[in-house]
């Protein structure tokens, strides 16, 4: 890992801070108040979730118009998370190669707008998933981006059938979102949570891993602000495993806000100091 990519100090951490739009999903809308909000905290990036309700991430006008309002406020996009979209509902060729044909406009405004990372839900790691995948690694080839898919909690879609089904891609553009909340062992607990989890887990992810979504868990639920009182997150553990394995991405924080959790935009805010803390007090 170079200098530009350490993130020990609470500079260089806020360097690479990034918080999801999640933070403001279905309470307040995406515009100059919620991003000015951020950047006064010194938040200056964001994946944006996508929210039909607001914009259409494929649309070219529809995301200029959003990439100048985050532009004025001082606010950097880096990333798209495409909720919304898998693939395993899909029945024919023709459906497959729409659905793969919309992610490509999703990833023009992207790159449009200076955002690296495309990730979708994906769903289940078919046959079709996988041409899809394929398409979408070779259309970014010569960009900056990145195409990614997440991981979850089921079997399946969990961290190691991740890796298995990127592995089988072999694609150095198609890679994996880690959501640190998702992810069970046999016990139902969340390895996270338990000291040797962020090992283990971040040493399977390896090189697959391209971003991450970063949140507090507690009381068995994710998504919420990171650190808060109860919290039992392994984050020692956690980010010297993301230094240990070379993880050059955004710091993505992806907590739920109000009405759920109030003080998530300040908790993220307070992350570059925390991690800095962290980083000076690990064996
Ligand atoms: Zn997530």
């Amino acid at each position: 890992m170079s200098e530009d990519d350490a993130f020990v100090t609470a500079e260089q951490v806020r360097k690479r801070l990034s918080i999801s739009t999640i933070v403001f999903y279905g309470f307040r809308p995406i515009g100059e108040r919620t991003l000015k909000e951020c950047a006064r905290l010194g938040i200056r990036r964001i994946e944006l979730l996508e929210s039909p309700e607001q914009s259409d991430m494929a649309d070219a006008r529809s995301m200029r118009h959003v990439g100048d309002i985050c532009r004025s406020c001082g606010i950097e996009v880096g990333a798209y998370h495409a909720q919304k979209i898998g693939f395993s509902d899909i029945d024919s060729e023709a459906g497959r190669v729409a659905r793969v044909d919309r992610c490509r406009r999703e990833i023009d405004t992207m790159l449009d707008l200076g955002g690296v990372v495309w990730s979708s839900h994906a769903w289940l790691a078919d046959a079709t998933l996988l041409r899809s995948y394929e398409e979408l690694g070779r259309y970014v080839e010569g960009t900056p981006a990145v195409v990614a898919v997440e991981s979850f909690g089921s079997k399946g879609v969990a961290v190691e059938d991740r890796v298995a089904f990127l592995d089988e891609i072999d694609h150095p553009k198609v890679g994996m979102v880690l959501d640190i909340g998702h992810g069970r062992n046999s016990n139902g607990e969340n390895p996270m949570t338990l000291p040797g989890g962020p090992t283990t887990v971040l040493e399977l992810c390896g090189k697959r891993l391209c971003h991450v979504h970063l949140h507090g868990f507690k009381d068995g639920t994710d998504h919420h602000p990171p650190f808060s009182e109860g919290d039992s997150i392994q984050w020692e553990e956690l980010f010297r495993m993301l230094r240990a394995v070379g993880y050059t991405g955004a710091l993505n924080f992806e907590p739920v806000g109000e009405p759920l959790n109030s003080g998530a935009l300040e908790a993220v805010a307070a992350a570059p100091e925390r991690i800095a803390e962290m980083a000076a007090q690990a064996p």
